[in-house]
């Protein structure tokens, strides 16, 4: 495997990072998740806009151009003969003795790599059981930060309750996921959290509002309290790596299984339709 590191491409074992680095001393730092399908980039553009708008929200200068970055990760790809899966991008704000306060003087470093997609076919048919807990995360879940405590600490907690993704509730609102949005449908129409600093706006989201909107499936962006989740008619997740994920049951602070419907279907093929490939996993 290879990695992209300070702009050159190489073996894995070949990049070191710093024990200085403020990702690894603060967390300082930003991420994106990039889908790969059969040698082309999903919705590149939309997640280096949002790599962008998490720099400037944490007063960070990435080191290349959106443009300049494509290319990198292309070449990446490329190398690595590879024409499917994610790629990761990490930007730390750079290397400094440690201090809290940053000096605006760091170089940022930028690293990226190729992780394989899981099979998730089985779970999209069949959906998945969701952990309803409290979001414990700060304030400003719309910055993607290198920061997820929170989210890690919720995933092994849905995991020991034998589920595969938690949800999470603040002042008994529904938010999102530990790593992806949430929807729900009831009477046919479509509700999830608005994208606020209290959620990270999903490129995934964002495609399957636009399915809804080209499909007269009427969208409310509007918070919900964990109750309505009981009475829901479906339920689903999106992300990047998950796609469309049924859910078929709550547990946790919200108990209730769910049928895999009608709506989670049709947008489940609509997606896989503008993904433009015809078997995804
Ligand atoms: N919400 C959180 C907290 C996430 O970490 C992620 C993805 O990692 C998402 C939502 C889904 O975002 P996307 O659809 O861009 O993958």
């Amino acid at each position: 495997a290879y990695i992209l590191w300070q702009g050159q491409i190489m073996k894995e074992a070949t990049a070191q990072a710093s024990l200085f680095d403020r990702g690894y001393q603060f967390g300082d730092g930003i991420y994106e998740m990039v889908r790969l399908y059969d040698g082309q980039f999903f919705a590149l553009q939309k997640h280096l806009e949002r790599l962008n708008k998490s720099a400037e929200k944490l007063d960070m200068t990435l080191p290349y151009t959106s443009a300049e970055l494509t290319h990198l990760l292309y070449q990446l790809i490329q190398k690595d003969h590879a024409d499917n899966g994610n790629v990761y991008v990490q930007v730390t704000r750079g290397t400094s003795t440690r201090d809290h306060l940053y000096s605006r003087t760091e170089t940022p470093i930028l690293s990226a790599y190729l992780l394989p997609q899981k099979d998730h076919r089985q779970a999209h048919t069949s959906g998945i059981a969701a952990y309803v807990t409290e979001d414990i995360r700060w304030l400003r879940c719309d910055i993607k930060s290198l920061n997820l405590l929170g989210n890690v600490m919720a995933k092994r907690q849905a995991a020991d309750h034998q589920c595969t993704e938690a949800i999470f509730h603040r002042d008994g609102m529904i938010t999102e996921g530990a790593s992806t949005n949430i929807f729900l449908v009831n009477n046919g129409t479509l509700y999830t959290h608005p994208a606020n600093n209290f959620i990270l706006d999903g490129i995934t989201r964002q495609e399957v509002i636009d399915i809804a909107e080209e499909r007269h499936i009427n969208v409310v962006q509007e918070p919900f309290p964990k109750e309505v989740l009981a009475h829901a008619d479906e339920a689903f997740l999106t992300g990047t790596t998950i796609e469309i994920m049924p859910i078929h049951s709550f547990t946790g602070d919200v108990q209730v299984t769910l049928p895999i419907g009608p709506i989670t279907k049709r947008i489940q093929e609509a997606f896989t339709a503008r993904i433009g490939i015809t078997t995804t996993n």
